[in-house]
């Protein structure tokens, strides 16, 4: 056994108790079957010999075992669908929050669209087989029990009856294997497709912008092409087993007719025994395609568990905290770098030897050219990433020794693009604090400038945003996120400015955020506009991964150094 099958055994073992329920159904049922093969025959004999009392009897007993096997059949099909409903539940929600744990590069690889595959389309392949483990057990029980009963009624015509298995069991098996690659191949290909219209569907704006929609449409067209050619052939492959099965099982009957005949003809054996003899031989066949039904799905679920426990459940969640972390104490703010140096795991040097400190309360702006490093700095103090070299602290704490929840619950994050969850304003508010009271969420949105347009919204602070509810201005939006960074009164903020042009009065207003928060916080801003760069205490240059200036606004003028070259470049944009 593997570990993947270790695994997959594992989440049916937790199953153990409605499994066991259904399997002791199925040898029931199984049971019943044989006994029917007995009743039939003393159905017909007492039909031979006119004997309506036994016929009567024998009758009666026929209602009462199927009523019986009423409650076998419902428990096995009933209990294992139980069982595979709650699998696969675990499996589900297992998943979920293994996503939830994994480092935020994951997220912008593009192996989400792979792995929300993985979640719609290989979970509910376990799920349809967990029914086939009673198949397991049961069919080769019934095969066994029931070759048994037809070798005492008659050996010679078992023999001639049986002399096919072998040949079904091969044929069956080399179909299987064939069905196993091109699922393979299938579930390759549908990943393709899903990580496709992910990818589009992110980038909608940029498709549009080249109308490239055309181009778009018809990659998609290629891939899905692909995929049906490769679905349709596992399709024929499976299509073809059945019959194949049932083929050899008739001729097999044939022949038992034929021989069986003679049999009856010469008084080796009575009518009624041929007739439960091709019963039982009839279960034996369904039996064995029950058998070749598992040999196919179990590498159908092979694949899909490799997938899932491969591919979903085995990338490196977040680091976790190293056993002597410590909670972070409630922060003054005081952050410092030290010759620290961060290489992307694509190879990117995105930071050398910077080194910089900031006091608590300092307003301290990132200014530099797009791919200069400045949200890598940012991540690195949220840990998203951990440097390769250096040393980052926090009031003299190095962060990688901390606990990772207390370190991020204690810096407030303004992203440049602002999420909003389905929910209400006041939820959408509390998102990093849910037991917020109503005062405090308040006071955030006071802190924010949000407080005056929430209170004029229909229902104020229970009005409902995201996809059913009111939409907002792209400003309003950005002083929610505001507020919601500011809820648990952090002493770090990070402010990634919005690089899109923001109306005058929420410029205005996100500048009083600032000022206001001086001396009180220490809030470090990705910059993008000049007006906020000139209320900054201090200003950071990066370029090409490396701290090149730093200063205020004048002195770093004064300097004509990068700063100034950038300052002279944007001149365009308006000061004040
Ligand atoms: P800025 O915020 O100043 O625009 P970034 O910190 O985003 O700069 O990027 C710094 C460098 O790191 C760039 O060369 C960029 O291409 C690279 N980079 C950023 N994010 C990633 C990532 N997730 N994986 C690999 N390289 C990255």
């Amino acid at each position: 056994m593997d570990s993947v099958e270790r695994q997959l055994w594992r989440y049916v073992a937790a199953q153990w108790k409605p499994l066991v329920i259904a399997i002791l159904c199925a040898v029931g049922v199984t049971a019943i079957t044989g006994f029917t093969a007995y009743l039939l025959e003393q159905v017909i004999q007492s039909m031979d010999m006119r004997d309506t009392a036994a016929l009567n009897r024998v009758s009666l007993t026929v209602i009462a075992v199927f009523a019986l096997k009423w409650f076998f059949a419902y428990g096995q099909v009933y209990y294992l669908a139980l069982a595979g409903q709650r699998l696969t539940a675990k499996l589900r929600e297992d998943i979920f929050a293994h996503l939830q744990r994994l480092p935020l590069g994951f997220f912008q690889s593009r192996q989400v669209g792979a792995i929300q595959s993985i979640l719609t389309n290989d979970v509910p392949i376990l799920q349809s087989a967990v029914p086939l483990i009673r198949d397991v057990l049961d069919a080769p029980l019934r095969i066994v029990a029931f070759l048994v009963y037809i070798y005492v009624l008659n050996w010679r015509l078992a023999l001639l009856a049986t002399l096919f298995l072998p040949l079904v069991a091969l044929l069956i098996q080399r179909l299987g294997r064939q069905v196993h690659r091109i699922t393979h191949q299938t579930q390759g290909a549908l990943a393709s497709v899903s990580a496709l219209v992910q990818e589009t569907l992110a980038g909608m704006r940029i498709v549009k912008s080249f109308a490239a929609e055309e181009r778009e449409i018809a990659r998609f067209a290629g891939r899905n092409r692909e995929v049906l050619r490769h679905s349709l052939r596992g399709e024929r492959r499976r299509a073809r087993l059945r019959p194949t099965v049932e083929f050899i099982g008739a001729t097999s009957i044939a022949l038992v007719l034929w021989f069986g005949g003679q049999e009856v003809a010469r008084g080796h054996m009575t009518t009624a025994q041929l007739l439960s003899f091709l019963f039982l031989l009839h279960q034996i066949a369904q039996a064995a395609a029950g058998v070749g039904a598992i040999q196919l799905t179990h590498k159908q679920v092979r694949a899909a568990a490799q997938r899932i426990f491969n591919e979903a459940l085995a990338i490196d969640p977040e680091p976790y905290d190293a056993p002597s972390a410590q909670p972070l104490p409630p922060l003054r703010g005081h952050v410092q770098y030290e010759r620290v140096s961060f290489r992307y795991p694509t190879g990117e040097q995105a930071l050398r030897e910077v080194s910089f400190e900031i006091q608590p309360g300092e307003v301290v702006a990132l200014v530099g050219h797009s791919g200069a490093g400045k949200s890598t700095l940012v991540d690195l103090l949220l840990r998203f990433y951990s440097p390769q070299e250096g040393t980052i602290r926090i009031d003299g704490y190095d962060i990688q020794q901390v606990k990772l929840a207390s370190l991020r619950s204690q810096i407030g994050v303004v992203p440049q693009q602002t999420v909003l969850f389905v929910g209400t304003i006041a939820e959408n508010i509390a998102y990093g604090k849910p037991d917020a009271t109503r005062e405090e969420i308040e006071r955030a949105a006071r802190l924010a400038h949000a407080h005056e347009f929430i209170e004029r919204l229909p229902e104020g602070y229970d009005t409902l945003v995201g996809d059913k509810g009111i939409r907002l201005s792209g400003g309003e939006a950005q002083r929610i996120a505001i507020a919601r960074a500011l809820l648990r009164n952090p002493r770090i903020l990070i402010l990634d400015e919005a690089t899109a042009a923001l109306d005058p009065l929420t410029e205005r207003y996100i500048q009083q955020v600032i000022e206001e928060g001086r001396g009180i916080r220490t809030t470090l801003i990705i910059a993008h506009r000049w007006s906020t760069v000139q209320i900054a205490d201090r200003i950071l240059v990066l370029e090409r991964g490396r701290l090149v200036e730093q200063g205020t606004h004048a002195e770093l003028l004064a300097r004509e150094g990068v700063y100034a070259k950038l300052y002279r470049a944007a001149l365009l944009e308006p000061v004040n």
